[in-house]
């Protein structure tokens, strides 16, 4: 019930307004920390609820419910270069999956991969380290390690019998200026035999908005290659269109802001019919991110998105668990299919 309450101050908060001619996307997070049964501190728990909040704000995750495992000041200190650097070494990063449905057949055909870093067997998020790991131009090495890893996963998956055939992964700002990456990742794909549609690189648009030069050449590049480029997180910017307009993107991810509370009739709704549209008429694959419920991806199978991600089908997994996961949804659909 108090979930409940806090959604709708989100709601409440949350608008789209239109100032002259331009379109203003007003954000409100929330976070909070709960009590169970044990007497606490007040400033502890007021600490406890900053620390929700600024995860919200970062992860774009609102309501967010404090958990240990979000940083708190303190940890925040300890986030620093040395602990990144023996993270390598140490082999603490870990790739999580999450599918990517065909809302028309249901079948999995693609995942995306989300690093997780295990450390003192607590797992913390990407929105937690991913800035250090900018910062500190670590995020060149390792970026280079979740595309071996994920590319390695990936033929893995298939040669377990997997019907799945490609494999995101997020591009941060400072892989654009990672000038030999392109070529690296062609060697790779002769290395472990994989062909270049394999692969697929998620890019933002704030990406986009700090280096037009490198995201030029990237594309370049890449496009050569035959690997596709997606735009994710589509809507939250502020030139979404220029940008789809400008580079040849291939894929557009509908941020989850516009599926978590499809209500027919408002204005939100509107968006996200003129969304699909817009991703039709520029022949752009499209792929609905957060979606939670059954309802909610079959209305977006009826409104014509291609592709759908969310808690629905499954959280992000580890690498392990996910061939269970393809195995056992290609069984399911492939029974419903024939038993239709
Ligand atoms: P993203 O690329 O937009 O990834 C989707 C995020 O939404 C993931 O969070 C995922 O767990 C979450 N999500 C998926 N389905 C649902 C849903 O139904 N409901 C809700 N509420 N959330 C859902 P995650 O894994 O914490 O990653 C957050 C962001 O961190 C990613 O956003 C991406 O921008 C960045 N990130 C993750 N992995 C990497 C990486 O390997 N490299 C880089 N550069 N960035 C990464
Ligand atoms: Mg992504
Ligand atoms: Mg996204």
């Amino acid at each position: 019930a108090f979930e409940r309450v806090v959604s709708r101050i989100i709601k409440h908060f949350e608008q789209r307004k239109d100032c002259d001619g331009k379109l203003i996307h007003i954000k409100f997070h929330i976070g909070y920390t709960l009590v169970k049964g044990k007497r606490a501190k007040a400033e502890e728990l007021v600490q406890e609820s900053i620390t929700a909040v600024k995860h919200a704000k970062r992860s774009k995750q609102s309501p967010a419910i404090y958990d240990p495992s979000m940083t708190s000041a303190a940890m925040e200190t300890h986030l620093l270069e040395n602990d990144l650097r023996l993270a390598i070494e140490r082999k603490e990063f870990e790739l999580f999956y999450q599918p990517i449905v065909d809302l028309k057949t249901s079948l999995v055909t693609k995942a995306e991969a989300l690093i997780r870093w295990r450390k003192n067997g607590k797992l913390i998020s990407p929105v937690e380290f991913i800035p250090y790991l900018e910062e500190s131009e670590l995020i060149i090495p390792v970026g280079r390690w979740i595309i071996q890893q994920a590319l390695q996963d990936l033929k893995e998956w298939q040669q377990q019998g997997a019907q799945i055939k490609q494999v995101s992964v997020n591009i941060s700002i400072k892989q654009l200026a990672d000038d030999t990456l392109s070529q690296w990742v062609s060697s790779l794909n002769s290395k472990l035999a994989v062909s270049p549609e394999n692969l697929v690189l998620e890019v933002t648009e704030s990406l986009a908005l700090e280096s037009s030069e490198n995201m030029e050449l990237f594309f370049e590049r890449f496009g050569k290659m035959g690997v596709e480029v997606a735009l994710d997180d589509f809507g939250t910017g502020y030139s979404s269109l220029s940008y789809l307009h400008r580079y040849p993107f291939k894929k557009l991810k509908i941020d989850r802001s516009f599926i978590s509370n499809i209500n027919q009739g408002d204005k939100g709704f509107n968006l996200l019919q003129s969304i699909i549209a817009l991703s039709k008429s520029l022949e752009l694959q499209s792929i609905a991110e957060g979606i939670e419920d059954a309802e909610v991806a079959r209305l977006l199978s009826l409104m014509g998105v291609h592709y759908g991600q969310g808690f629905y089908y499954s959280r992000p997994i580890p690498h392990r668990e996910f061939i269970d996961y393809l195995l056992m949804s290609q069984a399911n659909t492939t029974t419903n299919q024939t038993s239709d």
